[in-house]
């Protein structure tokens, strides 16, 4: 993908702010710090178009960025923080349901996983969310640059093992700090464009 444009669009904190103009929705999610800011900005070649500064769990927003005026990237807060009360875990929960099964310009979600780790319960559980909304997924492992290449078949099983994915269902081991994965990723993310 030739990325000419991304901008920011709006932090919408309901459904009366998303997008009907009818362009695809590419949502990406993961646990808090799994480098998901990182892996926005390193796909749409920007410093910074995605950021971290706030406080985790504090961001119950949807952040939507277009790219090439043709098709939306949305941001989903991160989860998983442990600071984060019951309260804001709730409505965490209430805006993905509602995200999940009603928004209609949404066709696929990038799950974002630590390659280093076994997936968290959480991680588990966000698979099980949008399968059972029939929600097509692409599994992306972060920070591989720290598994060496020796292991990281194993691990590859590991992680498809735990989340209950098919072995055959997108996979793609990502590092942004060694360029991993970009094209990989890319090419599973156009063909829900
Ligand atoms: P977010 O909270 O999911 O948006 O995560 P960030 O993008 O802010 O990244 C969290 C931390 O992981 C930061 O310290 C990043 O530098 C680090 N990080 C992100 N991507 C990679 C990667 O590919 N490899 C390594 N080793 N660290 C990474």
């Amino acid at each position: 993908m030739k990325v000419k444009s991304a901008d920011y669009v709006i932090s919408a904190v309901g459904p009366e702010q998303w997008p009907t103009d009818g362009k695809s929705e590419i949502a990406l999610s993961g646990r808090s710090n799994v480098g998901k800011s990182s892996l926005i900005n390193h796909l749409l070649n920007r410093k910074n178009l995605a950021r971290t500064s706030q406080k985790p769990g504090k961001t119950q927003k949807l952040n939507y960025f277009i790219i090439n005026e043709a098709f939306y990237f949305v941001d989903v807060p991160g989860y998983g923080y442990a600071q984060v009360s019951q309260k804001e875990r709730q409505a965490w929960g209430r805006m993905m349901e509602q995200y999940f099964s009603e928004n209609e310009q949404l066709r696929v979600v990038v799950a974002l996983v630590d390659f280093r780790h076994p997936p968290t319960k959480e991680d588990i559980q966000m698979v099980e969310f949008l399968k059972y909304h029939e929600i097509p997924i692409i599994i992306v492992a972060t920070k591989c640059d720290k598994v060496p290449k020796t292991k990281r078949p194993r691990q590859v099983k590991l992680i498809k093992e735990k989340l209950g994915i098919a072995p055959t269902d997108p996979f793609v081991i990502y590092s942004t700090q060694e360029h991993i994965g970009k094209d990989a990723l890319w090419s599973e993310i156009e063909k829900f464009i």
